[in-house]
Order: C-alpha cells, then structure tokens, then sequence
C-alpha cells in the first residue's frame, strides 16, 4: 500500500466516522421512549413502538462500528494495517475502501 492510498483510506475513514455520528444523532432522536399518553391512534402506536425498537437496534450497531472505525483510524499507519487478520494476505485496496474497519480479506470474512 503506498502513502497515497493510505491517505485516501485514512480520508475515507474520517469522513465514515462523521457520517456514523450524524447518523446515530438521529436515530438517538427515534430511539427515545415512546410516549403512551400522547393522544395517537393504536396503530401509529405501533408503528412508532416498532421504529423505536428499529432505532435501538440500528443505535447498537451504529457504536460497534464507530468503535471499530476508530480502532481503524488509530492503526492506518501501522505497517500491518491492510492485511488479513487471519491469513496474512494483503486485503483488496476497494474492501478497505468500503469497509475500513474489517481485518479480514474477502475469503476469510466468508
Ligand atoms: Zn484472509
């Protein structure tokens, strides 16, 4: 990997990391108790008690990989960074692009 694509990758996992912030701003937003008192109808009750559930599940996954994208951040210039964790083979530059945080190559994340 040179330092040019490295830097491209650092970019790119910034620019994921703030993205996963505004994201997770809104669905703290939606992921808020659901009011029982206010005056709606049954089914809108339902359907914003399922969006509130949604929301906490996304919320969840959302800060896993905030964690594991900050992992990334703090690892792009170490010399290990961009091989498979688990076979030591150099992981596709457009992977790393897609997913930063990962540390396994294609075949061995199947
Ligand atoms: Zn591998």
């Amino acid at each position: 990997m040179d330092p040019r694509q490295r830097e491209d990758i650092r970019r790119r996992i910034v620019e994921l990391i703030e993205t996963l912030r505004s994201d997770m701003a809104m669905l703290e937003e939606n992921a808020k108790p659901v009011d029982l008192d206010q005056p709606i109808g049954r089914l809108s009750r339902m359907d914003s008690m399922a969006s509130q559930a949604l929301g906490a599940r996304s919320l969840a996954e959302a800060k896993v990989r905030l964690v594991r994208l900050e992992q990334a951040l703090r690892q792009v210039d170490s010399p290990e960074f961009g091989f498979c964790a688990s076979c030591g083979e150099e992981i596709a530059i457009r992977r790393i692009l897609a997913m930063p945080e990962t540390d396994l190559c294609v075949h061995c994340a199947q």
